[in-house]
């Protein structure tokens, strides 16, 4: 017997349960049915199934895929140990071990690790952490933060405050969020990629000093008034997929040293090799103080973020009334989650170096032909993430279809279609998703 047309499962999720910045009565959302290596099997609302190739890791996240043998086994043995323990008087080896490697590979020399439970918590915890220290360093007054314009850090009250004034939600919440000092978007990078697939930064030092001189002088201005400076390096994500050069992020750290403001890189999205570079910040031989990592943590399987700052920073807050970073999620330091970020990052510590500039390689050949299209103003490849931006806003739902019809799965937003494959692609599969994209944008938007 035929089935029947539409999917049971969508429609009775629809008006049931809110879907991540979607009306209650949206369009009727897509049912995986299965995910395994790089694919995801979907089932359509008109019923009708998909196996498709999954361009955006699950927003950054599913580096290695889905079911990977490795990071189901370690959740397979800490739920065999156990799943989940209070972290208040308690430790245990999931958590020691994650802090330790994590200590070792960030950039510069991080000591201290506080676990959060996701992305736009451990931002909170950063923003937190910076007013306890300039607090315990005598400048209770420093409450604000100096930040660029098209940032994204999160959906929460002290992330969404640093998220862009124009494009973040700062309009729905008006009154509700405190603010903070915006120096203009840095400009954009020029990159280019070598024959030997190097990708090389072409910046016009000339080119940045207004720019620089705009930061310098809101700084000035504020200097008493400002705890730290918080930005995603290099790669602003959810903001609009827009690349700058490094040498704005090492303007942002001497401008942070010379009025002694901390410098807090949120490399949720960038972080453990996705920009070519294991952290983002490394483009810039900048060494942070406070850095925000999350997303790719645990390879996607489970929520679990967390904030690594250095020695200056800890003792400061040890010193200070509280002694204690006041923050204590329920779920601090998951045990499963922090078992499987350990074997994520044994895979990524194998395979970043190889995978994402192979990655990057095909997505700008691939991505290229995109460049004849009259509805594309610009393709830009940085690392392992690929980025088609056009003259107008997307057409979402049918560029989704004509997408998925290649056999690829993309969630565009704005103006841009884009994507950041698992390293586990095969070269096919990156070809797949590339010629998915270029098909799908001239199909709809010609
Ligand atoms: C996704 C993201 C966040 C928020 O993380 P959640 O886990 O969604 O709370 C913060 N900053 C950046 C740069 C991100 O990409």
């Amino acid at each position: 017997m035929p089935e029947p047309p539409g999917s049971p499962l969508a429609a009775r999720d629809r008006g049931l349960v809110w879907h991540p910045y979607a009306p209650l009565d949206g369009p009727e959302p897509y049912a995986v049915e299965g995910a395994s290596g790089v694919r995801l099997s979907l089932r359509a609302p008109d019923g009708t199934r998909h196996e498709a190739v999954d361009a955006m890791a699950s927003w950054w996240c599913a580096v290695h895929g889905y079911r990977n043998p490795a990071l189901d086994s370690a959740a397979h043995e800490q739920l065999d140990r156990f799943s989940h323990v209070m972290f208040g008087g308690l430790t245990h080896e999931p958590a020691v071990s994650l802090a330790e490697r994590l200590t070792a590979i960030a950039p510069g020399p991080m000591t201290h690790v506080f676990f959060a439970d996701s992305g736009s918590v451990s931002v909170e915890v950063a923003l937190k952490l910076s007013l306890q220290y300039q607090a315990a360093r005598g400048r209770p007054g420093r409450q604000r933060f100096l930040t660029v314009r098209g940032g994204y850090h999160g959906d929460t009250f002290a992330a969404m405050s640093v998220c862009d004034p124009v494009d973040g939600m700062h309009s729905a919440f008006p009154g509700a969020l405190a603010r903070q000092v915006f120096a203009p978007r840095p400009p954009a990078a020029r990159l280019i990629t070598t024959p030997d697939c190097e990708q090389r930064w072409e910046t016009d030092v000339l080119e940045l000093q207004p720019w620089a001189a705009e930061v310098r002088s809101l700084a000035e201005t504020h200097r008493d008034e400002l705890a730290a400076v918080v930005v995603e390096p290099v790669l602003q994500g959810a903001g609009g997929m827009h690349v700058y050069p490094p040498e704005c992020l090492r303007v942002l750290r001497d401008v942070a040293d010379e009025h002694e403001l901390l410098l807090v890189v949120d490399e949720i999205a960038t972080g453990f090799g996705r920009t070519g570079r294991l952290f983002a910040s490394e483009w810039a031989d900048v060494a942070p103080d406070v850095m925000c990592i999350g997303k790719a943590l645990t390879g996607g399987y489970l929520s679990l973020a967390a904030v690594l700052t250095t020695r200056h920073v800890g003792d400061a807050i040890t010193r200070s009334q509280f002694r204690a970073l006041l923050h204590g999620p329920t779920f601090m330091a998951n045990p499963l989650a922090c078992a499987v970020a350990n074997a994520s990052l044994e895979l990524v510590e194998g395979s970043w170096k190889g995978d994402a500039p192979r990655v990057g390689r095909l997505l700008t050949e691939h991505l290229a032909p995109a460049g004849g299209l009259a509805c594309v103003t610009d393709i830009r490849v940085l690392g392992a993430v690929g980025v088609v931006q056009l003259a107008c806003p997307v057409d979402v739902g049918r560029v989704t279809r004509a997408a998925l019809r290649r056999g690829v799965w993309v969630r565009p937003f704005r103006d841009l279609v884009y994507t950041m494959p698992p390293y586990v692609c095969t070269d096919d599969d990156v070809r797949l998703i590339a010629d998915g994209i270029v098909g799908a944008v001239s199909e709809v938007h010609g």
